[in-house]
């Protein structure tokens, strides 16, 4: 397999898929350019190499074809602002025309083609589709991790066409480097901190790191099915009746693995799910009806923060509460704060799913943990054991 490191791209015209699919103001403005930002270390090597890049990427789920809100041409100006070059723009990301633009584009200039989601052909993966991608182009490099599960044309179906000449960019070889580190060479104690609104989307990831994990930390509205299944009271906390049995065999195996499991001891509980509802402090496993735990509580984040405190691996996927709502944000950020703590006394920390990064940043703490994953549901699967179709592609093990 290629590495980028030691790949020159001297004289090679690269198709880079990467993941632009940014947030956008009303006035069609870049909210948030972190995705950008991910993929310019590897357009700088491919520039200063000497290369032409060629960078593809979906925006948006648009449904109907070509729609203005979901051009890509939106993001040119924070594309030009960030890496300091002229953009060149493909209105078409497939046909003739851009063909001759890839073939006109010469060494260190960019061309972004428009978004790759106005073919349906991408999300289904269709061979021909992937092949007007190609054309014209000496080297594929996937750099969208955000998308690596995904057998999308873009993604997965084009290194076809390039057998030798397919590499991971800088982005995703980090994110497979972090990942592998937390899941196979964890340094120990290692603690996964698992929240978020439902078990069944976690189950999965929570099965495998109970291999590996010493101390699994529940919070969110999942931690309900599993504090009901022990026979607790949990109001009219989100529960899913039907995980029931699925959270008592985690509790159990978790038990026969020696991973200890803690669930919150107390929750912040609202009579309506709401910003300004009433709210009180309650015992987890004795919710009132009429009431429902929206965060963890004072216990629950002191006793999380001191098993946080003392690991030296931490993987945190989900918040701890509705942490959209200020009144019920708090379990979140001081477990954001905690892993930022226990960080600078030199644990690993990893952080992924779009709302831990989300409250990872309200906190302004992104530079004070040790990696965000860029990828929320590629990470999940990752973590699961999964193969993702992306990354098997380059690899060659699919
Ligand atoms: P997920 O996408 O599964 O990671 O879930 C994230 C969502 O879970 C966020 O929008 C949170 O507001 C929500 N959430 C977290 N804790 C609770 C809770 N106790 N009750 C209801 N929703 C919650």
């Amino acid at each position: 397999m290629k590495n980028i490191n030691s790949y020159s791209f001297e004289g090679e015209k690269a198709i880079v898929r990467v993941d632009f699919n940014v947030p956008l103001s009303t006035e069609l403005k870049v909210t948030d350019n972190t995705r950008i930002k991910g993929a310019l270390p590897t357009i700088k090597k491919i520039v200063n190499d000497g290369g032409a890049v060629i960078l593809m990427s979906h925006l948006g789920r648009p449904k109907k074809g070509p729609e203005d809100e979901f051009s890509l041409k939106h993001v040119i100006p924070e594309l030009e602002r960030l890496t300091g070059m002229v953009v060149r723009f493909a209105p078409d990301c497939i046909g003739d025309e851009t063909l001759e633009m890839k073939k006109d584009l010469k060494p260190g200039e960019i061309l972004l083609l428009e978004n790759l989601r106005f073919y349906k052909e991408e999300t289904k993966g269709d061979e021909e589709f992937a092949s007007r991608l190609a054309e014209g182009c000496d080297v594929y490099v996937n750099d969208a991790f955000g998308t690596a599960h995904r057998a999308h044309a873009s993604t997965t179906i084009i290194a076809r066409f390039f057998p030798d000449e397919k590499l991971f960019g800088f982005l995703i070889n980090s994110e497979l480097e972090n990942m592998d580190k937390v899941m196979h060479t964890s340094e120990k104690p290692f603690t996964a901190i698992m929240g978020g609104a439902k078990v069944s989307d976690k189950i999965l990831i929570i099965k495998n790191l109970l291999d590996r994990v010493d101390n699994l930390i529940i919070g969110g509205g999942m931690a309900y099915t599993f504090i009901k299944a022990r026979g607790g009271k949990i109001g009219n906390s989100l529960c899913e009746e039907d995980k029931l049995d699925v959270a008592l065999d985690i509790i159990e195996s978790a038990h026969e693995k020696n991973v200890e499991i803690f669930l919150p001891v107390d929750s912040v509980v609202a009579d309506k799910f709401e910003a300004e509802a009433d709210s009180r402090i309650s015992a987890s496993d004795s919710i009132d009806d009429g009431w429902m735990g929206l965060d963890i509580g004072q216990e629950a984040i002191k006793e999380y923060a001191g098993i946080i405190k003392r690991s030296k691996t931490i993987l945190w996927n989900g918040p701890m509460g509705v942490f959209e709502m200020e009144k019920f944000s708090k379990g979140t950020s001081e477990i954001a704060k905690a892993i930022a703590d226990a960080t600078s006394s030199d644990a690993f920390s990893l952080i992924g799913g779009g709302d831990s990064v989300a409250a990872i940043n309200k906190n302004k703490l992104a530079d004070k943990v040790s990696y965000v994953s860029t990828g929320g549901g590629a990470m999940l699967e990752y973590m699961e054991g999964k193969v993702l179709p992306g990354i098997a592609a380059i690899r060659g093990d699919s």
